[in-house]
């Protein structure tokens, strides 16, 4: 141990799966002298099939959902964090070792039936923090132009789900950004896992990028995950029942951010916390297609048909890695997630998920599809309600999508399959008067038989009044 260690503070225990029902996050106190300027720990445990997961409060408090004191999360992805003034291990918060009692959180993950030992150790030092050679951040992207924003309403393509080093993924902020900028997104959320260590790095680039960031948490419980948009507090993520769900719903709401329910199908992780919760967005598209999201859709699909105005997102969920050779392997924009967005700044694209002005394409290059409806000298987009209305006309817009097979659905099932003829296609369906609750586009790769083959491509619905799309009356090619 270093000459200016002050205070070392060893932990050994055993926790059963006993302990996990009672409270899955195990508290261990120690005493913070004054005058500590960094803080070393390191943990081990009994690794076969247990899984702890490791976590940092300081005396400023660690209660649930209030805790003023939280300082960092590991899961299981790191054996041994800093904290200090200047600096932290990545998912850690630098900044001021107030004095008075700390908290080492254990996340007791998976514990088998025979109990899982563990270690911590807890190393406090008077004299600053190095930063590892490994970790003073590598610049791989490019020194960013200041941004030319075009401020004016358009759709516009990101992704709402990535991580970075402040998980247990690879690559920093800057890292990200650069991919999503080769990729030619616009915005970008990183929703680091039960962390916003990430939001320093996302703001000393902020005006220096071209890409929209949006600040994101993955509150990841274990029992589901949610991704919350916007700036605000640190949300907690020790949530063990629907009602804990709810405060920290409610906490993120107050502050405006937008609440997502995470991959919610078998294997997702799946969200147990049932849909009665109250929650804002649905990731319906999460990673590659094939990869359970038909479970996910029809789930969103019976939330529409009960009349409940969730809106559908994508989540690529990279968790990049560098190769041997430095190059990092991501998978931005797989799906990419549109918005239709009044100008280039993250309040309005948040506000554009909101509203459920919303498609999802495979990949950043498409196919993209969209709805409008005319009616009475009025467009109504993707997200909205039509009122009453005796005539109008519905306009399904698709880009790159030659060959494909469009499928308009409505809360009746699907109402008509079309091929697309053009890589820019627009077909147009007359409205009648029946009632129908929403009306939603697909575009679908075409297989034999009668079965919708993979998606492509798809809309949130326009919420109807009272109509009911009629044939589609023509299709045209656009010059
Ligand atoms: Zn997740
Ligand atoms: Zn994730």
């Amino acid at each position: 141990m270093n000459k200016a260690t002050a205070y070392r503070r060893a932990f050994r225990g055993r926790v059963y799966p006993a302990d996990r029902e009672r409270d899955p996050y195990l508290l261990l106190p120690f005493d913070v002298p004054p005058g500590i300027r960094h803080i070393e720990i390191a943990y081990d445990y009994d690794g076969d099939g247990n899984v702890l997961d490791l976590g940092v409060f300081d005396p400023r408090g660690c209660e649930f959902l209030t805790a003023q004191g939280f300082r960092g999360w590991s899961g299981s992805a790191r054996k041994e964090v800093v904290i200090s003034e200047g600096w932290a291990t990545p998912g850690y918060i630098p900044g001021p070792i107030y004095p008075g009692i700390w908290h080492v959180v254990l996340g007791l993950y998976k514990v088998r039936p025979r109990g899982c030992a563990y270690e911590v150790e807890v190393c406090l030092h008077r004299d600053p923090a190095e930063v590892p050679e490994r970790e003073v951040l590598a610049v791989h992207g490019p020194d960013y132009p200041t941004m030319a924003g075009v401020e004016r309403p358009g759709w516009l393509k990101g992704d709402l789900h990535c991580h970075t080093h402040h998980s247990e993924a690879q690559g920093s902020v800057r890292d990200l950004v650069w991919a999503a900028e080769r990729k030619g997104l616009d915005f970008l959320a990183i929703t680091d896992h039960n962390t916003v260590s990430h939001w320093r790095e996302m703001e000393e680039l902020v005006g220096g990028s071209k890409i929209i960031l949006i600040p994101g948490e993955e509150v990841t419980t274990y029992r589901g995950h949610a991704n919350v948009w916007g700036q605000g507090r640190w949300l907690d993520f020790r949530c063990r029942t629907p009602g804990d769900i709810e405060a920290v719903y409610r906490a993120a709401s107050s502050e405006g951010r937008i609440f997502s329910i995470n991959h919610p199908k078998p294997g997702g992780p799946p969200w147990e916390f049932g849909f009665d919760v109250p929650f804002d967005c649905l990731e319906v598209w999460h990673g590659l297609w094939g990869m359970g999201n038909e479970a996910s859709l029809e789930l969103w699909d019976a939330q529409l048909r009960h009349g409940k105005r969730v809106v559908a997102v994508g989540g690529s969920d990279t968790h990049p890695r560098f190769r041997n050779d430095g190059t990092l392997v991501e998978w931005l924009g797989y799906p990419t997630t549109w918005v239709f967005s009044q100008d280039r700044s993250s309040s309005s694209v948040l506000n554009g998920i909101r509203k459920g002005h919303v498609s999802i394409s495979a990949c950043p290059s498409g196919p993209f599809v969209s709805l409008e409806l005319r009616c009475e000298g009025e467009v109504f987009r993707q997200g909205m309600r039509v009122p009453p209305v005796e005539k109008g006309r519905l306009g399904v817009e698709v880009c790159g999508g030659e060959g494909l097979e469009l499928a308009v659905v409505t809360d009746q099932g699907i109402f008509t399959r079309e091929r697309v003829h053009d890589g820019r296609w627009r077909a147009e369906l007359t409205v009648g008067t029946r009632t129908v609750r929403f009306v939603r586009a697909e575009l679908r790769v075409p297989i034999p038989g009668p079965r919708l083959g993979p998606l492509a491509a798809i809309t949130n619905p326009i919420w109807c009044g009272n109509f009911l799309p009629g044939k589609i009356s023509h299709s045209r090619r656009r010059k």
